[in-house]
């Protein structure tokens, strides 16, 4: 038997058989028509996702996320590097890579005249699924659409509209679901509900990869992710890996009137206004000994919360320590 080779997530050692997608050194240049510059997109990228997960692709804007799901769906050619859809490689067995991997593009276009039931069966069609192995019903209860199956589409809800785009990117059946910012521009309510509805699916056995911006997304989502900029993976991790990253906590304290400057000796710490402190604990240091610091020196806490969004931190940190480390190149 032939070993399999092995690729590195995070700290997990995957074989081939248990990626649902393998990208290795993919290079995108853009020819825009008459100009003489060409635009590189993407670097050289090395990317592995695991099969059943839940994989969220982040990066701000113009990182590279769509030119990757496009290049995955096969619709942008790639310049140089291989790209594997459940095994099937994207130009060498590109029938077989399009029939494993389900799109969901970012706009929200339907045509309004058709009903959901209509959609499902033309899209089938356009698959070249016989009448007979067709599921538009069993899609539509998926997607929570039964009641609607005859409605005209113009009278759907944005939601009910993002999860027959779900259903229209699943009617061959495909283990790999790759949905390109499925929450942009909807309403808090609405992506709850995505998400529950992604989760149900994932459980269910579809491999699930999804570009966002929100954090709050890929941290209540997903169990890996890559952060993409400037075409380049700048980190491949599990979301607990990439979590524990933060090992640092800032605390904000709202004090009460006091006269005196206050020093809280190797604790960093700044004050804000003349009644809120900020500071930043590294473990093992606890908020005991700022109490007790603060009390000796007759300062009040009246209150105190987390200063939210660690995550967020961490993200612009990676993506600065990139734009710093290419700047000392
Ligand atoms: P993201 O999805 O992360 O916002 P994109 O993959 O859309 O990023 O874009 C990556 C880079 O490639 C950007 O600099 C963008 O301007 C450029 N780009 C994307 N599509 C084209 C195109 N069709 N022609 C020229 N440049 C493009």
């Amino acid at each position: 038997m032939i070993p399999n080779k092995q690729a590195n997530i995070g700290s997990i050692n995957m074989t081939d058989q248990e990626l649902a997608i393998k990208i290795r050194g993919l290079k995108k240049t853009y020819k825009a028509e008459g100009a003489t510059a060409e635009k590189i997109a993407l670097k050289g990228v090395d990317l592995s996702i695991p099969k059943g997960s839940i994989f969220g692709l982040l990066g701000p804007n113009g990182a590279g996320k769509s030119t990757t799901i496009n290049i995955i769906a096969g619709v942008v050619d790639k310049t140089a590097g291989s790209v594997e859809v459940w095994g099937f490689d994207t130009i060498k067995d590109t029938r077989n890579a399009k029939a494993n991997i389900g799109i969901v593009p970012q706009e929200v276009h339907i045509d309004a005249y058709f009903t959901p039931f209509e959609i499902l069966e033309l899209y089938a069609g356009y698959y070249g699924i016989p009448k007979e192995e067709r599921r538009s019903d069993e899609i539509l209860k998926a997607m929570r659409l039964e009641e609607q199956r005859d409605a005209y589409t113009r009278f759907l809800s944005g939601g009910m509209k993002r999860r027959l785009l779900v259903g229209k990117a699943m009617v061959h059946n495909p283990p790999i679901l790759v949905l390109d910012e499925p929450t942009a521009g909807v309403d808090i309510e609405i992506r709850r509900g995505m998400w529950d509805f992604l989760r149900e699916l994932n459980k269910q056995g579809i491999t699930i990869i999804l570009t966002t911006h929100y954090l709050e997304e890929a941290e209540t989502l997903c169990r890996n992710i890559a952060i993409i900029d400037g075409g380049e993976i700048v980190e491949n991790t599990s979301m607990k890996g990439l979590l524990a990253q933060l090992d640092g906590e800032t605390f904000v304290l709202d004090l009460a009137p006091h006269h005196n400057d206050i020093t809280l000796d190797n604790i960093s710490s700044r004050m804000i206004d003349d009644h809120t402190l900020e500071i930043d604990l590294q473990k093992p240091q606890n908020l005991n000994t700022v109490f007790e610091k603060l009390s000796a020196q007759h300062v009040e806490v009246l209150s105190m919360r987390n200063k939210s969004n660690r995550l967020e931190a961490l993200f612009v940190n990676l993506i600065e320590h990139n734009v710093s480390r290419k700047k000392a190149k």
